[in-house]
Parts: structure tokens; sequence; C-alpha cells
């Protein structure tokens, strides 16, 4: 069965809209940024889902100009908690907004187990990210060894509430997008299953309905990371309560990240 974007009105349409992200990390330079969107920014005009793509720091301010007036969003990978300040070599929220970055990644597990980012630092990034006019994409996800150990709901609970303590209400409400990517299926190969995911995602919704009341939880834009293939991808998108993907290596070709878009995005199946 496939699931190309075709309008087909006799399907229910889902409530949450559909988005899929790519994550570039530390590949591709502005040329090769430009030939990307040069391919992706007319075929996004076409797809049922919304499209984000998270770009090195030099390739924000030529990827938002080139995407503006287009469905493509660009955002950042990483940003500093501080509004500004004697850093060297980091950079501002504000400096990213002003670059043309509509959001940025916190939280990725990179960053946690490489630059040993803690839980209290994310959460002032989120607090700075959404003062600043960026939409936080916050990463959580367990080890191998927490999932092996099954300890995932407790791990991602402590995520959840430590990265989100003292937000409100209304600053969450519909203004943070939360990926779960479980570190051992980042760039390994080994995916989650889709019904792992699934339940997964429900058990964050309950967090969040804790936090933050039914409401809000109904509407935060769940995401799925973590060897997503345009082979594995529909399995996940079939799920309700995946509201889309965090693509790494897979979104740095265009023609690959184009199989994703291309799936059958807002319906119900
Ligand atoms: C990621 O880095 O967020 C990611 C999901 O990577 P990959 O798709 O390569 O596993």
């Amino acid at each position: 069965m496939t699931h190309e974007s075709t309008p087909d009105t006799s399907m229910p349409v889902r409530s949450r809209s559909r988005l899929i992200v790519g994550n570039w990390k530390m590949y591709k330079t502005i040329d090769q940024a430009l030939s990307f969107l040069d391919k992706i920014i007319p075929l996004a005009k076409d797809v049922d889902c919304k499209v984000w793509l998270s770009v090195p720091f030099t390739a924000i301010k030529p990827c938002a100009d080139k995407a503006k007036d287009s469905k493509v969003v660009i955002g950042a990978q990483n940003m500093n908690d501080a509004a500004e300040g004697a850093f060297t070599g980091e950079v501002a929220a504000s400096m990213l907004h002003d670059a043309g970055a509509s959001f940025v990644i916190v939280g990725h597990s990179e960053r946690r187990k490489i630059f040993s980012e803690t839980n209290a630092f994310i959460n002032r990034k989120v607090k700075r990210a959404l003062a600043s006019k960026l939409t936080p994409l916050l990463c959580i996800g367990e080890t191998f060894e927490e999932h092996e150990g099954q300890h995932t709901k407790e791990v991602l609970k402590k995520q959840l509430v430590e990265c989100l303590d003292g937000i409100s209400k209304e600053e969450f409400d519909g203004k943070v997008v939360v990926a779960y990517e479980p570190v051992w299926a980042i760039g390994t190969g080994k995916a989650a299953t889709p019904e792992i995911v699934e339940q997964v995602h429900l058990f964050c919704r309950s967090v969040f309905t804790e936090i933050f009341g039914k409401e809000a939880a109904e509407k935060v834009l769940l995401l799925y990371g973590g060897s997503v293939t345009p082979d594995n991808a529909n399995g996940f998108l079939l799920q309700e309560n995946v509201d889309g993907l965090l693509i790494g290596s897979c979104s740095l070709s265009s023609e690959s990240f184009a199989k994703i878009l291309k799936l059958r995005h807002n319906v119900i199946f």
C-alpha cells in the first residue's frame, strides 16, 4: 500500500497537523544548503505536512532568505541560555531570530552526551527561546541501558518535568514541540518500533496533562526521531499520537527527505 499525497476527501483529517523536521547536524556548506532548498521548496507546497529544516548556524540567514514566502521553515540546532554576554563561540536566541530562524532544537542527545548539557540548562534554553520568539523543539530520550532496564517512563518524565519547569500553560500551549528520540535509535539504524513509539507518546501526553492540563496536552506536537528512513517512516505516521518525525541522516539527501514529505500525512487511517 502506498500513501502518496493525493487528496482523498473520504478520509477523516487529523486534529493535529503533521510536522516533518530535518536535522542536518554539522553537515552542508551554504551552497549545498541552498541547492537542497532548490529541490525541496517547490515540492513542499504540495505536501500535506509542515516542513522544517534545522540547519547549521552559517546557513540560517541564506536559507531563511531563500525560504521566505515558501512553506519551508528554517531553524537552528542549538543556542545558549543567556541573553548575551562574554561567551566566546556561543550564539544567543535573539541572534538566531535576527538571522531568520523560527525554531531551535534544544536537548538533543548529542548535546546532552557530548557537551554534558543538563535538564536545568535545557530548561533555561527553553525559556530563553520562548522569550526570543523561537519555538523550542525539545528532545527527550532514554539510553540503551535505561531502555533495557525498563526505566524509559521515569527518565522521560524527569526530562519533561525538569526541562519544562516554571513554564506556564500559556507559554507552553501550542508553542513548544517535543521530539521523543531514544538515544539507542539515533544514527544506529535501529529505529524503535511504531508500537513502542505510540505507547511512549501516549505516556508523554499524560505527563503534559498532569503539568499543563488536557487541552494543552492534546495540542502539543509529538515527533519521533531515530533512524527514520523512507522505508520505515510510514509505520510511525500510521500512529495516532505520532505528529511527525525528526530526521537526521535521511534529511541530508533531498531525494530521501522528499520521499518522506510525499507520504500521506493529514488523514487518519
Ligand atoms: C537526530 O539526530 O535527531 C536523528 C534522529 O538522527 P538519525 O535520523 O540519523 O537517527
